[in-house]
């Protein structure tokens, strides 16, 4: 009855109707991969504002990643009828959602990775210590997160609390315990507080406990707290997340009211059939994902010798399914019924374990001349002139960054370092007032004479008009040529980064609080709309594609085996789990010859073997590495 002529509800089967239009105080959908949770989720926040009439400005949305949250906006302003609908409401990460509240209240500096591994660094070498910057940094991130943090000790880290407070800098831990401090103090206001009348958490199993106390206290005064979620799918433990998360729920909220999804949208009945019995071997209550699509292909199993051969048969595999070429004689799967065209580039996604394993894949692809975009962290951000370059950026943006002015004086303008750091020293103070061509002259006017100095100021007079104005990509070239800064592959990386955003500001915090799925590189050729997807099994969670490759499923692989730690079986299980329930229409497992254990627990007769041809793979190595 609820359904009756709303158009927002039709499409919606009853539990997820009951879902969207509840009036509890909390509301837990637990449910399967591909049962709609994110669409109900989705309907839920146009249902409040178009039938319920809530305000934009009462709705928190809280995604996991950055990417999720801008797909999540586009879906609104599409089912409301444009942006205006939605002005107000907060869409994004906690850490977005944490940096946009201190922005607000007061300001801060968020320092970015670099920025980060300097300022252990400097404590490192200050106290002698034997770890690098980067296991500091990890020690450091525990023990901000609330654990024990082994490694350093309370002196060595509050020395570096300490370096970050003087400089008015927040690090990424920084950005929760801050917020969260500040709620517990009772300080936010109340147009603040009523931001999360109505709160809702998507991805909830992968929650940590800081971001389950900054929930509690956002939702404690709320009208509506919504969270919805999988423990199969919780894939972060290795990072403090914890899928019991859902059972403190319960104890918090005594009247949550818990909703099940048991259909299943995304994929076809062969592909649920591969993973029930996979994760059933976690212990946990019987799963029930009744498939709602029709039946399809039969999954594939493709035994590959080598890494190399498993990156020929993927990628001739894409050309021929996207190419129409003669699908049933090289045994490639036509596209189902229900899809009037064939697949397009954008319709496949390569799923791995491991970042290393792209690069192969990619080089195989190239061959084939078939467009791809990897998404995945990067370490170029780091390079030197690519610091450079966001620290000058970085500087307009927030004149109270000293340490983004010092590396943009260094590396863009050859500055000594002593002469860069009483320069910078000149703009602490500066609070978080916005920089002017004004401000920028009075506090330079010292300096002018100096030879480095000089060309730092025009360059900043000259693009700080600009910054509102003009598209990322464009200022950054402008700048490189300007600096006559050679363009390095990884200028190159950020350039590709930068032309999905129209917004520098946006760019910058967006590179700063970036997480894996949210930074991507390509073949340069081709951009998001007409590529292959490359991403790692923690970068595919909640995505989904019509055709999913999933490599390596072999020995030491899947399950990962490390030399640090031994193998979290249920966690790889579950991540193993994410991977296959991605596919929509089709899935193939490529295993070595030693497969992962993981695949004695798929019935047999539920996989289709495929054989890769062995020749292709010898003719393919000849012309990619030259002759032997
Ligand atoms: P995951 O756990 O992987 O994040 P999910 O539960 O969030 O999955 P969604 O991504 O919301 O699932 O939905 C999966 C697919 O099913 C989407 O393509 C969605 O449009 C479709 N879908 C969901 N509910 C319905 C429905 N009632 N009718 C038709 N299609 C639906
Ligand atoms: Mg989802």
């Amino acid at each position: 009855a609820l359904g009756d002529g709303d158009p927002l509800l039709a499409g919606l089967n009853p539990e997820q109707q009951e879902a969207v239009t509840s009036t509890a105080p909390a509301l837990a959908v637990i449910a399967g991969p591909g049962t709609g949770k994110t669409k109900t989720l989705v309907s839920r926040i146009a249902y409040l504002i178009s039938v319920r009439k809530v305000k934009p400005s009462e709705i928190t949305a809280v995604t996991f990643t950055n990417k999720a949250a801008a797909e999540m906006r586009q879906r609104l302003e599409q089912a409301l009828g444009g942006k205006r609908a939605l002005r107000g409401m907060s869409i994004g990460t906690f850490h977005a959602l944490c940096l946009e509240y201190l922005r607000e209240t007061g300001g801060v500096t968020l320092l970015d990775e670099d920025g980060a591994r300097r300022h252990a660094a400097a404590v490192i070498q200050a106290r002698n210590l034997r770890l690098t910057p980067e296991a500091f940094l990890r020690a450091v991130s525990i023990r901000k997160n609330g654990g024990e943090g082994d490694g350093i000790s309370d002196e060595a880290f509050a020395l570096y609390c300490d370096r970050l407070k003087k400089s008015g800098a927040a690090d990424f831990d920084d950005l929760l315990a801050d917020t969260l401090a500040a709620w517990q103090q009772g300080l936010p206001d109340a147009r603040r507080k009523n931001r999360f009348r109505y709160l809702l958490v998507d991805e909830f199993q992968d929650i940590n406990p800081i971001q389950y106390r900054l929930i509690r206290a956002w939702a404690q005064e709320g009208e509506s707290l919504f969270a919805i979620g999988d423990p199969d799918q919780s894939i972060y433990g290795f990072r403090g997340a914890d899928a019991a998360c859902f059972e403190r729920l319960q104890e918090d909220w005594p009247a949550l009211c818990t909703i099940h999804l048991r259909q299943n949208y995304r994929s076809t009945p062969q592909v649920l059939r591969v993973a029930l019995p996979l994760i059933s071997h976690n212990p946990g209550q019987a799963r029930a994902l009744l498939p709602h699509r029709p039946d399809g292909a039969p999954v594939g199993r493709v035994v590959v010798k080598t890494d190399l051969s498993e990156g020929i048969f993927i990628a001739k595999q894409i050309g021929q399914m996207v190419g129409g070429l003669d699908m049933l004689e090289s045994g490639a799967l036509a596209a189902p019924a229900d899809r009037a065209q064939g697949y397009g580039f954008s319709d496949f996604a390569i799923l791995y374990r491991t970042h290393r394993q792209a690069e192969m894949l990619e080089k195989c692809l190239r061959q084939e001349g078939i467009p791809y975009v990897v998404s995945g962290r990067e370490d170029d951000l780091s390079s030197e002139d690519v610091c450079g370059v966001l620290g000058f950026f970085r500087f307009l943006a927030d004149p109270q960054d000293a340490l983004s002015l010092t590396r943009a004086l260094k590396v863009l303008f050859g500055c000594p370092e002593a002469l860069s750091e009483s320069f910078a020293a000149l703009w602490e103070g500066a609070g978080h007032q916005m920089l002017t061509p004004a401000l920028l002259e009075a506090r330079a006017a010292a300096y002018l004479g100096a030879a480095h100095v000089g060309p730092l100021i025009e360059a900043a007079g000259a693009f700080l008009p600009r910054m509102k104005k003009e598209k990322p990509r464009k200022l950054i070239e402008e700048l490189c040529s300007a600096c006559a800064l050679k363009k390095t592959p990884a200028l190159e990386h950020l350039l590709g980064r930068a032309v999905f955003h129209t917004d520098m500001a946006a760019f910058l915090d967006n590179l700063a609080l970036g997480q894996e799925a949210d930074l991507e590189r390509s073949t340069g050729h081709a951009y998001a709309a007409g590529a292959v997807r490359l991403m790692t099994l923690h970068g595919a969670k909640g995505l989904e594609f019509p055709v999913v490759f999933l490599c390596g499923v072999k020995k030491g692989m899947i399950p990962l085996e490390t030399p640090y730690r031994p193998a979290d079986m249920e966690e790889e299980r579950r991540l193993f789990y994410v991977g296959i329930t991605r596919a929509k229409d089709s899935l193939y497992l490529c295993t070595g010859p030693e497969a992962s254990a993981f695949m004695q627990e798929i019935p047999a007769a539920d996989l289709k073997p495929i054989r890769a041809n062995p020749n292709a793979a010898q003719g393919a190595q000849l012309s990619l590495f030259g002759k032997v």
